[in-house]
C-alpha cells in the first residue's frame, strides 16, 4: 500500500513501483483531498499490478478493510497535509491527518502483522518525512540524521510528531519501520500552490511573482524522480529502525531561484531576457519563516549508493518543459476540474 499516491511525490513513487516491480500489487490508498489528483497517474491506471482505493488514513475501519482485502506486506506512507501556508491557517487539519492518520496506520499495521502467520517477518513500514522537522539553520552547517528535532511551523510540528510515533512503534512494538527525511522537491505534477509551479504558471500568464520577504530564505532542491528512487532504495535496502536524509546538495536562495526560472522562461517563451523578472513582487514574509534548510545526505550515499541523477539547471529545464507541454493538466488543477476525474474514471465502475 502506498498512501498519498495521488499527490505530487506519491504519484511518482506509484509510477516507479508499478513500472519496475511487475510482481508487486501496488495499491494506492488516497483520500483525494484538494492535493490528490488521479490525472497524475493516467499512464499507469490500467496496469495489471495497480489498484486505486479511495480511503482516508484517519478512518480506522476503511484502513482495516484494506488490510483485510489485500493482506499488505508493506506500507509506504506519504499521505499528508503538506503545505506550510495552509498549516498556519488550519493547524488542526494537519494534526488530524499527519499525526492521527499516521498513528492509525501504525496501529493497524502492527495489529494485522502481529496476528499474521509470519508475524513481522518480511514486513516493512516506510514513513516519508521532511527535513523541516530539524528547524532552521544559520549560514553554516547541515542537518544530519542526528540533528535534534526543532520544528517551527504547524506543518513541520505535525510531521515531527508523526516521525516520533513511527520510531516509538519500532522501539515499543518492534514494527519494522524505516524512514526518510527529504528536502524540497520539484518536478512534474506539482500542485501549483508551491513555489516553482506557481512561478512558472504566473510567468506564462503574465501575473506577478510573489516572493516572501526579501527572498533570502535558502532551500535545498531535489528532482522528484530522484526522491522516488531514494524511497525505492531505502524501502528495499535501508536498515530497519533507521532514518535516512535525502537531499540534492543543491542550496538556493528563493530570489536567485526565481531569477533563474525567469531566465529559463524568457528563453522558452521567446521573450527578451529580463521580461519575466519584472513580474517579481516582494510580499510580507510568512510568519516564522525558517531561514535556511540544508541537508547532509551522505549516509544514504555511503550505505545505499544513492545520489541525485540530475544537475539542478537540467532538472529545472525538464520541469519547465513539462509544464509548458501540459497546459491542460494545469488548467484542470487551477479550475478545479481535476476533482471530477475520480467520478468519471472510477466511481461509475
Ligand atoms: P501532496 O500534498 O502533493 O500529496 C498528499 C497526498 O495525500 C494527496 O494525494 C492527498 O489527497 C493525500 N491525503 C491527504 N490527506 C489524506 C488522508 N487523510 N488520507 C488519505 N490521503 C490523504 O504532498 P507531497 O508534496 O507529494 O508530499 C508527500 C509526502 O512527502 C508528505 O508526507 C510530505 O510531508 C513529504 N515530503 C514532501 C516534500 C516536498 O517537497 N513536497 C519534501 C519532503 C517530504
Amino acid at each position: 500500500m502506498i498512501t498519498g499516491g495521488a499527490g505530487f511525490i506519491g504519484s511518482h513513487v506509484v509510477r516507479l513501483f508499478v513500472n519496475t516491480y511487475s510482481s508487486y500489487l501496488v495499491v494506492n490508498a488516497d483520500a483525494l483531498t484538494y492535493a490528490g489528483n488521479l490525472e497524475n497517474l493516467k499512464d499507469v491506471e490500467k496496469a495489471a499490478n495497480y489498484r486505486f482505493e479511495k480511503a482516508d488514513i484517519t478512518d480506522a475501519a476503511a484502513i482495516e478493510a484494506l488490510f483485510e482485502k489485500y493482506a499488505f506486506d508493506a506500507v509506504i506512507h506519504l499521505a499528508a497535509e503538506s503545505h506550510v501556508d495552509r498549516s498556519i491557517i488550519d493547524p488542526l487539519a494537519f494534526v488530524k491527518t499527519n499525526v492521527l492518520g499516521t498513528v492509525n496506520l501504525l496501529n493497524i499495521a502492527r495489529r494485522y502483522w502481529a496476528n499474521s502467520e509470519t508475524k513481522m517477518e518480511g514486513k516493512r513500514f516506510m514513513h516519508v518525512s521532511t527535513d523541516e522537522v530539524y528547524g532552521s539553520l544559520g549560514e553554516e552547517g547541515f542537518f544530519t540524521e542526528e540533528t535534534a528535532y526543532d520544528p517551527r511551523s504547524p506543518y513541520s510540528a505535525s510531521k515531527a510528531s508523526s516521525d516520533h510515533f513511527v520510531m516509538a512503534w519500532y522501539h515499543t512494538y518492534k514494527l519494522p519501520v524505516v524512514m526518510s527525511n527529504c528536502s524540497n522537491n520539484y518536478g512534474s505534477y506539482h500542485f501549483p500552490e508551491k513555489l516553482i509551479p506557481l512561478m512558472i504558471n504566473n510567468i506564462v500568464n503574465n501575473k506577478s511573482l510573489p516572493v516572501y520577504g526579501k527572498g533570502e530564505n535558502v532551500r535545498d532542491w531535489l528532482f522528484v524522480e530522484d526522491h522516488a528512487r531514494a524511497i525505492d532504495v531505502i524501502f528495499h535496502n535501508g536498515r530497519t529502525g533507521e532514518k535516512y536524509n535525502v537531499g540534492g546538495f543543491n542550496e538556493w536562495k528563493n530570489i536567485d531561484l526565481v531569477h533563474l526560472l525567469c531566465k529559463i522562461m524568457d528563453a522558452k517563451l521567446g521573450r527578451p531576457e529580463g521580461t519575466s523578472a519584472k513580474l517579481i513582487t516582494y510580499v510580507t514574509d510568512r510568519p516564522g519563516h525558517d531561514m535556511r534548510y540544508a541537508i547532509d545526505a551522505s549516509k544514504l550515499n555511503r550505505e545505499l549508493g544513492w545520489k541525485p541523477s540530475l544537475q539542478f539547471e537540467e532538472g529545472l529545464e525538464k520541469t519547465v518543459d513539462w509544464y509548458l507541454q501540459n497546459g491542460d493538466w494545469i488548467k484542470h488543477v487551477t479550475s478545479g476540474d481535476y476533482q471530477h476525474y475520480y467520478q468519471e474514471q472510477y466511481a461509475k465502475r
